[in-house]
């Protein structure tokens, strides 16, 4: 379905990413991990997803830093001649009280979550219109849409995404690109693993089909958003959240 594409996903070198591209490169596509400079799982991924039989690299690099998200780009270009798909998948949390949030946690998730996606959608727009198409897919949060206490930040990065994600498309959709988010619900992945059992078990029971989600869930998903199967939906949330928010 994706034979000939080549997909970037940021953040890629574990969970919810590393899924994505394990997903997209079992439907033919090229495949660019990314993932910050530290990271050791990023060049595991790489290999994993070869072995797959498909062309993938890793660039790390740290996508508040517009450089090098322009070397991601420029590297994707260089190694397979083009980039189809966009996943901004990048995301941290730092959780806390309103009243006793400090600014550099705002900051820091504003900058990864919000800041991150913005640079790498001005950086891959170039190509994509070039390449006459492209479908971005942002990872959003279900918190985006409904708010959370103790996620001030974090929330108000994955509203921002939402926004960011309709502009893009109202932007960009008469030069072929594509642009939807995906708002996971609560996905078993490191990021929800530090939470409390009390935590968990409150959105346990406040999830209809009864199960946390899985990272494979999510990669579905973004599978049918970055495909043609999508070709006439942009603009547009979807959550996957065994139906936390309806
Ligand atoms: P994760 O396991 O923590 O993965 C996030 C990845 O992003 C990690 O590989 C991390 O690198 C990387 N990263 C962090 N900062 C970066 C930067 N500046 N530049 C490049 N890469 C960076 O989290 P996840 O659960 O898979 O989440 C993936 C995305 O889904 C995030 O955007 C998250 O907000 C969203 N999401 C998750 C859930 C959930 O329930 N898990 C729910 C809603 C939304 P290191 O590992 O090296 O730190």
């Amino acid at each position: 379905m994706l034979k000939g594409k080549t997909a970037i996903i940021t953040g890629s070198g574990r969970g919810i990413g590393k899924a994505v591209a394990v997903k997209l490169a079992s439907l033919g596509a090229n495949i660019v991990i990314n993932d910050i400079p530290s990271s050791t799982y990023a060049d595991e991924a790489c290999e994993e997803i070869k072995a797959m039989g498909v062309g993938c690299i890793c660039i790390k690099g740290d996508v508040t830093k517009i450089d090098d998200v322009k070397a991601l780009v420029d590297g994707a270009v260089k190694e397979f001649g083009s980039v189809d798909i966009f996943v901004n998948n990048a995301g941290i949390t730092r959780d806390g009280l309103m009243l006793r949030m400090k600014e550099e946690d705002w900051d820091l998730v504003m900058n990864i979550n919000l800041k991150g996606a913005f640079n790498c959608i001005k950086t891959v727009a170039r190509p994509m219109m070039k390449n006459k198409g492209g479908s971005i897919i942002n990872m959003a949060s279900v918190v985006g849409v409904m708010g959370n206490a103790g996620q001030a930040n974090y929330s108000a990065s994955k509203g921002g995404l939402i926004a960011l994600t309709k502009t893009t498309a109202k932007e960009f959709s008469a030069k072929g690109i594509r642009c939807n988010a995906v708002a996971p619900g609560f996905i078993q992945s490191a990021m929800t693993d530090q939470l409390s059992d009390d935590v968990k078990q409150k959105y346990y029971d406040a999830i209809p089909l009864g199960r946390f989600g899985t990272v494979e869930n999510i990669a579905d998903t973004v599978a049918f958003l970055a495909s043609d199967m999508s070709s006439y939906i942009t603009g547009q949330v979807i959550c996957v959240d065994g139906g936390l928010i309806m």
